[in-house]
């Protein structure tokens, strides 16, 4: 397996979609390859800053529909 190979059943492995050949295929090729595990490393993190920043603009959204929210319940106040 070359290290794109591997790199590319990396980024399978993050959907879930690796066959069990595949993914021992793969622990065969990280055990003896530093470069793949540093890869694999970035991508997590990659992955845990992506899911942050969606947090954020979810939280922005729910932000903007709570003062929504409460513009109409100011505004139709009898
Ligand atoms: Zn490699």
């Amino acid at each position: 397996m070359t290290c794109f190979d591997a790199q590319s059943l990396l980024s399978r492995r993050r959907d879930g979609a690796l066959a069990a050949a595949e993914a021992t295929a793969l622990e065969t090729h990280l055990a003896g390859c530093p470069d793949c595990v540093r890869w694999t490393s970035w991508l997590d993190r990659a992955s845990r800053a992506v899911s942050a920043a969606l947090a954020v603009e979810l939280s922005a959204e729910l932000a903007a529909e709570v003062l929504e929210l409460a513009q109409h319940l100011v505004a139709t106040r009898k």
